[in-house]
């Protein structure tokens, strides 16, 4: 029977409780593994902000059986494409042909998808409050409450991974990227699609939420650590185009969050031992191409798969095998596609401007395809 070794069901601890660790625990339990989830916050949730899941981490959902609830509960289109400040179109997306293409999109609130997991995770699986310490390879979790132990440990603790530390501790952190973002929900009205739009070292980008409020975010060069509150992100976009300055009026301080950008330099390995990283643990990316969460959806899907169908050790291996070229070409790709909005000189913001329009819609298409093409 999947999920047992001699007659015993295998058992896996997931260190984590975020969107990659909760979908881990999904997929090990539909295959009748035992799961526990330790998460070191005192409940399964996540901060207040939306989250787009692109074609291909829709289809890692329906692998857990629960792609169709976003199809339903959040249908989007794609981005409708990049604008100058003016309002003046960089890149147009041919959003008809991306979703014939590709499939649907969703958007949906952060807290509303942790939900969806936890509630399709048994509730004894769910240990909050837990905080791992540290993670040997042959799958001992030690943490504030003593130490677990288990057939398969996976580290879904996030970009400052403490199991990634524990088992490399050799290699370099993650690193700032040199811009800053906020995220915000903003009360509903009426905007037209989802879009981004360019300045000088600095970007918007709103996306409306199926109940008619609009998630944003924007991006801008500043040393990490600098903290900026609202009124002032009013101020940088007061004279970009509509619907930014209205968006950014109606915002409430309470729903801003602020966080500095890291990416992770690329792992040599996703596996040591009885332990995987996944998701942000294993290679934290740029928000650029909204792939972060998507990625970590994957890992999970194809770790379950590969760790049931083979057993542990050459499941982790096939694992490694699939997900690290894939996820690192995700996260080169992620830093290239917003280089160009963090330039700073005018010259050379005045040539991408004059340039990108000129560019053929299908070597973007192009560029997104091997992101959202994925299937398990
Ligand atoms: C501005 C912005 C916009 C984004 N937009 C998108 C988007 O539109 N689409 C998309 O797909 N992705 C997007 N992403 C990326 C996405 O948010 C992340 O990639 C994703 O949330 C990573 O999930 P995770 O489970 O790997 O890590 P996390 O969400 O960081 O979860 C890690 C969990 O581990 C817990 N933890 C950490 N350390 C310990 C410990 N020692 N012991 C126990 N528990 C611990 C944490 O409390 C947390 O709950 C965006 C990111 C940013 C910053």
């Amino acid at each position: 029977m999947a999920g047992t070794t001699r007659g015993r069901r295998r058992k896996a601890i997931i260190v984590g409780g975020g969107i990659g660790g909760l979908a881990t625990a999904v997929a090990f339990h539909r295959r009748g593994w035992q799961v526990e989830v330790l998460e070191r916050a005192p409940a399964f949730t996540e901060a207040g902000a939306g989250l787009s899941i692109q074609p291909n981490g829709l289809r890692a959902l329906d692998a857990l059986g629960l792609g169709d609830r976003l199809r339903a509960d959040g249908p989007a289109d794609p981005p409708a494409g990049i604008r100058g400040s003016h309002g003046d179109w960089l890149i147009r997306n041919d959003v008809d042909g991306l979703k014939r293409r590709f499939g649907p999109w969703a958007t949906v609130h952060r807290a509303a998808l942790v939900a969806l997991l936890r509630a399709a995770v048994p509730p004894e699986a769910l240990r909050p409050g837990v905080d791992v310490r540290g993670v040997r390879p042959d799958g001992t979790v030690h943490h504030g409450g003593g130490a677990s132990a288990a057939d398969l440990v996976v580290g879904a603790d996030g970009v400052h991974s403490v199991t990634r530390r524990s088992l490399w501790p050799e290699l370099p952190g993650p690193r700032y990227v040199g811009y800053t973002t906020w995220r915000l929900i903003a009360p509903p009205q009426l905007v037209e699609g989802s879009a981004e739009t360019w300045g000088r070292g600095e970007r918007f980008g709103h996306v409306p939420m199926p109940d008619g409020r609009v998630y944003c975010y924007a991006m801008a060069n500043a040393p990490a650590g600098s903290r900026i509150g609202l009124a002032e992100l009013r101020e940088r976009f007061a004279r970009w185009h509509a619907p930014i300055p209205a968006l950014l009026a109606s915002a409430d301080e309470k729903t801003v969050l602020q966080h500095d950008t890291y990416e992770l330099p690329k792992l040599p390995a996703y596996v040591r031992g009885n332990v995987a990283v996944l998701g942000d643990a294993a290679h934290a990316m740029t928000p650029n191409l909204g792939q972060g969460a998507c990625q970590a959806l994957e890992d999970a899907v194809t770790l379950a798969h590969a760790v049931d169908t083979l057993g542990v050790r050459a499941g982790l291996a096939a694992y490694d095998g699939a997900r690290r070229p894939r996820t690192q070409l995700i996260v080169r790709r992620s830093r290239q596609a917003g280089a160009a909005a963090h330039w700073t000189s005018t010259p050379l913001t005045t040539l991408r401007d004059a340039l990108l329009p000129r560019l053929p819609n299908a070597l973007f298409a192009r560029s997104l395809t091997p992101a959202y093409d994925w299937r398990l």
